[in-house]
């Protein structure tokens, strides 16, 4: 516990869906210290069958296919923490994150991927487009060092495969604009 108080890391990741579950995975290979933050709140998890999802012909609970996302992340360097974020501050070039309940969080990259959760969004007062964050095609939103993946940028369709993919995406950017020049996360 205290060390993740303690602890900057290279991105915070908020929202476990698919769009962030995904981003931490990706963020975590690339070597990033990556930390996700999620309230719980998916309504993937309340899926019986997730039908649709390539490569998954199981038909897997969005519970058990979000929490195979996470091991997976997991298993690459990603941490988690259980929790809604309330409250967010650039101190300095450190992202000061306040959970319920009184933790903080930093990180020095933010990828917001809370779903239909603005707070963040207006807190940090990013740029909308109508009920969604505004981005460029390669997530990034108004703000430097913020991105957005998935349902929150409303650029994709509701389906899980589609937030995962943007997650992969994001991160994927995320990464690239960190390095200056382009990651790609390929085995040889
Ligand atoms: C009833 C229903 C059935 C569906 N069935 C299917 C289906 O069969 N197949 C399919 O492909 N898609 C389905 N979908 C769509 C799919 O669930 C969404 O497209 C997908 O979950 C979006 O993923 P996301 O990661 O962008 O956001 P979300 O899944 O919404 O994840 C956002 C996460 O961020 C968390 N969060 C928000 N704010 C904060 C905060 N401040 N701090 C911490 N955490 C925060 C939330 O608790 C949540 O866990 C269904 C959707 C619904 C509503």
């Amino acid at each position: 516990m205290k060390t993740v108080r303690s602890r900057v890391f290279d991105v915070v990741v908020v929202g476990g869906g698919p769009a962030g579950s995904a981003a931490a995975l990706f963020l975590a290979r690339a070597g990033l210290a990556t930390l996700l933050v999620d309230a719980g709140g998916s309504p993937l998890a309340g899926v019986a069958r997730l039908a649709n999802y390539p490569g998954r012909p199981d038909a897997p609970s969005g519970a058990a296919f979000l929490k195979a996302v996470w091991q997976q992340a997991e298993a690459a360097g990603a941490r988690r923490r259980a929790g809604y974020v309330g409250e967010v501050e650039d101190q300095g070039g450190v992202f000061v994150l306040g959970l319920e309940g009184g933790e903080e969080v930093y990180g020095e990259a933010l990828l917001l991927a809370t779903g239909e959760d603005l707070r963040l969004v207006a807190i940090l007062g990013l740029a909308r487009r109508g009920t969604f964050v505004e981005t460029d095609e390669r997530g990034r939103t108004s703000y430097p060092r913020v991105y957005a993946a998935g349902r929150i940028r409303g650029r994709v369709p509701e389906h899980a495969a589609v937030s995962a993919g943007d997650g992969a995406w994001v991160a994927v950017n995320l990464v690239s604009d960190l390095r200056g020049e382009p990651y790609r996360d390929h085995q040889e």
